[in-house]
Order: structure tokens, then C-alpha cells, then sequence
């Protein structure tokens, strides 16, 4: 089986990888020459785990292609992905232009049946409107051929996108004719072997899943970190609270970690999207409205407790931020709530100094020269007066706390997400501040 994938990035090149690397043929194409003569010299453009190594072998196995130019990978395709970006437009709905752009060149090129299914998150209704644009385009050619719409939204997290992809949950497809139905169930069967499902339903319902799923588990991180505000306020520690509500089923205990808000490429425009949605049809999704309103306030919440430490006055004091990017493992800068306390800080007169184990490059993107970018972990704390804990990753977790101390101008550490044990550091000397502990001011 031979398919195209439109948009090499997050999800376009893991959706590639790995299907080429259970034996599919892959063209993927994109629009970002830079990106696919990159690409085309087994050089990635993102951090992914695990990615790399697919990438290389596949296309030695000359079943991974990339390319710039979509007709000539369309000839014997029988599915093309629309994986393009949906960034959030002015009033918080989804920027259809470019997976419609991909559309109307579809039906500007194809010669043969094609399934065309859209991988991009997008809102209830844009099937409707690719297949509108393919149709604009074969009509305009004076063209009849046959095709189906379908929608596939992706569910895999960055930071271990292919485990998520190569052992999905769960597959989801919406499809409106038997044949499209068929064509993705025989794509995906190679996933299904060990019981993952993949759920065959109508397009609307399709494109609705991804969104409802993305606003729940932002509601969960809001309501968290709701909880936790309020656990340090009445003196009741959020980790242990956590662990108590986890343990019962019907909450379950993953995505409950408080922390400094949401961020990333999807949270964010995924719920003001569906938002929007809801305004178009007439209702307010009052919950969202909260989720949001938490989240903008818990982005702001570790800088409140440093400038109330520093009675108001950080002018000229140097702080260490560990981790930039939006989660660990990988360097997606997108909505970064570090972003945020980073400006906070500059804009209170602080200096700055900034850590990250592999999203240095990308944050330069968005920071410039306005903090300085440290080595490793411990050069960023040298005469600090406070280390910032922003983005969990792994090499935080277990610092050299002697050496962290002799380094730092005071012995201060504000824990953006709980990892470390207050207890244990207010032992070793350091004034601690998490988030919804009992330690907390
Ligand atoms: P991305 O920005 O990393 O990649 C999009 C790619 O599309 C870019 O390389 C861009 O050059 C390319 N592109 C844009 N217009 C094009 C065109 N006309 N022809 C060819 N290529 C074109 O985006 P992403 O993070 O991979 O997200 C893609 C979609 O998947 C979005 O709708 C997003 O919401 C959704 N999604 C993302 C994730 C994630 O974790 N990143 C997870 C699930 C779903």
C-alpha cells in the first residue's frame, strides 16, 4: 500500500515513520524545502524519542520518501493525510487555510481514487469543506473522479509519540462509505494485532473526539491546579491529595499533577477552539471558560510567590529557569508557560540565565538575547538567588544539592511541578516553595 502525508511536522513525520516502519509505502511531502532537504540527510527538525532511528532505517529500506513536490508523489497513492498545522485564528477557531490550501491541490493533481483523510485537528464541519475544495478543483480540471473524505485526529503526545503511534489506544475513524472504511482498516491493521481498537464512527463525531478529549484532559490540569491552590491556603498538601483521589477508579490517577498551567501547541488552541465552536452554534461552554481562566491565572502563580519572597523588589537579582519547553522530552516551545514566567521576570528587572536539555535552540527562537543561555543545570544557577524549576524533565530531578548550594547566591528553589521533597530540602538548607504544599506562603 503505497500513501501521502501532507505536513512533516509532529505529526506528519511520526504518522510517516511509522507507517512506512510496518511496511507501508510513505511519501511525505512539505511545503518547508529547508525542512525536507533536512529531512532527505536523516537530519530531524524536531526531538522526538525514538524518531530518528525509524527515520533512517525506513528510508534505507527506500519505503520513507520526502519531497516538496505533491504530484509526483500522488501517482499510486490510495490515501492521502492532511497533517498541516490548524494555528488558532483572531477569534480562537482553528486556521483552516492551509489544510483547505492542500485540499484544493489534491484536487488539482489526483488522478485516481484517493481516500483523503484529515489528520490535522480540526473543528466539526471541515470534512464538509475539504470536500467541497477537492470538488472546487476536479470541477475547475473539468474532472469527475471518484474519492472519500475521511478524518483521523491523532491522539499521540510529544515526548513519546512513536510508542503512542506504534501502540495507539485507540485508532480513531470517521468515515461516511464502506470503501473508505475498508481502505484505512487495511492501513491500520498491522497496529490492531495486539488489541489496540480502532473505532469506526461519522466524520462529526470523529472531529469532535479529538476536541473533547483535549478539553477534558486541560480540565483535569485545571482543576488540579484549582485544588492545589487551595490545598496550600488551608494547610493540606495537593500530592497527597492526589494520590487519595487516584487511587479511586473512577478518577483514575494519571494527568493529575498540578503545576504552572498547560501549554504546548494543542491545549491551548484546542480549547479556545472548541470554544468557538461552541459560540457559532449558540452555546457557552461555561467549563471551558473556567479551564482557561485557571490557567491563564496558574501561568502567573510562580512568579507571584518570587516577587512576594523578594517583597517586590527582583531588579538586578539573577534567577536560573530549568527547562524551557512546554513538557520533557521534547524541544516544542509553543505556549510555553516557561515563556511566561521568563517575561514576567525580564520585566520586573531580573537577570535571567536558562537550562533546557534540548529545547535551547528553539527557545532562542522566541527569547533572543534577552536571558543568557547556561551550559548545563549548575552553570545556569551560578550566583542566582533562586533556581525556577519550569518543565520536569528527568535531569532535574536529582540534583547535586551541595553543589547546587555553594553555587547559588541564596539557597532558594521555586518547584514549578512538585518534584522535589520539601522536607527534604528545607533540611538541606534551601528555602523550598511547590505548588499547593503545606510548606507554601
Ligand atoms: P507542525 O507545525 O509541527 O507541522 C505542520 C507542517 O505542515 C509544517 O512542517 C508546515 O511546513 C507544513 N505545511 C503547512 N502548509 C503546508 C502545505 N500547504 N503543504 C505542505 N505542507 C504544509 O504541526 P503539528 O504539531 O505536526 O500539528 C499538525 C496538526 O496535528 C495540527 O492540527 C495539530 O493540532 C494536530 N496535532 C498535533 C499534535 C502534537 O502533539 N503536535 C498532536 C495531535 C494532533
Amino acid at each position: 500500500m503505497k500513501i501521502v502525508i501532507v505536513g512533516t511536522g509532529y505529526v506528519g513525520l511520526v504518522t510517516g515513520a511509522c507507517l512506512a516502519e510496518v511496511g507501508t509505502e510513505v511519501v511525505c511531502v512539505d511545503v518547508n524545502t529547508a525542512k525536507i532537504e533536512r529531512l532527505q540527510n536523516d537530519v530531524l527538525p524536531i526531538y522526538e524519542p525514538g524518531l530518528l532511528e525509524i527515520v533512517k532505517r525506513n528510508r534505507q529500506d527506500g519505503r520513507l520518501f520526502f519531497t516538496t513536490d505533491l504530484a509526483s508523489a500522488l501517482p499510486g497513492a490510495e490515501v492521502v493525510f492532511i497533517a498541516v498545522g490548524t494555528p488558532p485564528g483572531e477569534d480562537g477557531s482553528a486556521d483552516l487555510q492551509y489544510v483547505l490550501q492542500v485540499a484544493s491541490q489534491i484536487g488539482q493533481l489526483m488522478e485516481h481514487y484517493l481516500v483523503i483523510v484529515t489528520k490535522s485537528t480540526v473543528p466539526v464541519g471541515t470534512a464538509a469543506q475539504v470536500n467541497r475544495a477537492v470538488k472546487n478543483s476536479l470541477d475547475a480540471r473539468q474532472r469527475i473522479l471518484d474519492y472519500d473524505v475521511a478524518s483521523n485526529p491523532e491522539f499521540l503526545k510529544e515526548g513519546a509519540a512513536v510508542n503512542d503511534f506504534m501502540k495507539p489506544d485507540r485508532i480513531v475513524v470517521g468515515v461516511n462509505t464502506a470503501k473508505a472504511r475498508q481502505t484505512l482498516e487495511q492501513l491500520y491493521h498491522p497496529f490492531l494485532l495486539n488489541g489496540h481498537p480502532i473505532l469506526f464512527m461519522d466524520i462529526a463525531s470523529a472531529e469532535m473526539t479529538k476536541y473533547a478529549a483535549n478539553a477534558m484532559l486541560a480540565t483535569r490540569i485545571s482543576y488540579m491546579n484549582d485544588i492545589a491552590n487551595l490545598c496550600g491556603l488551608v494547610g493540606a498538601d495537593i500530592n497527597q491529595v492526589r494520590k487519595g483521589i487516584g487511587s479511586d477508579p473512577r478518577i483514575g490517577k494519571h494527568f493529575l499533577y498540578p503545576g504552572i498551567g498547560y501549554g504546548g501547541s494543542c491545549f491551548p488552541k484546542d480549547v479556545k477552539a472548541l470554544m468557538q465552536t461552541g459560540r457559532e452554534y449558540g452555546y457557552q461552554l461555561r467549563i471551558l471558560d473556567a479551564v482557561e481562566a485557571v490557567n491563564e491565572d496558574q501561568k502567573k502563580l510562580l512568579f507571584g510567590k518570587v516577587l512576594r519572597h523578594f517583597d517586590g523588589d527582583i531588579r538586578n537579582k539573577k534567577f536560573a529557569v530549568w527547562g524551557l519547553s512546554f513538557k520533557p522530552n521534547t524541544d516544542d516551545m509553543r505556549e510555553a508557560p516557561s515563556l511566561v514566567l521568563i517575561d514576567s521576570l525580564l520585566e520586573a528587572g531580573a537577570i535571567v540565565s536558562v537550562y533546557d536539555p534540548v529545547a535551547m535552540e528553539e527557545a532562542h527562537g522566541y527569547l533572543g538575547n534577552s536571558v543568557t543561555y547556561a551550559e548545563d543545570m549548575y552553570n545556569a544557577a551560578e550566583n542566582a538567588v533562586a533556581v525556577l524549576l519550569a518543565t520536569e524533565w528527568n535531569t532535574f530531578r536529582m540534583p547535586d544539592w551541595q553543589r547546587l548550594r555553594s553555587l547559588m547566591q541564596s539557597p532558594l528553589l521555586f518547584d514549578g511541578r512538585n518534584i522535589y521533597d520539601n522536607v527534604q530540602l528545607t533540611q538541606l538548607g534551601f528555602t523550598y516553595y511547590g505548588i499547593g504544599k503545606t510548606t507554601d506562603t
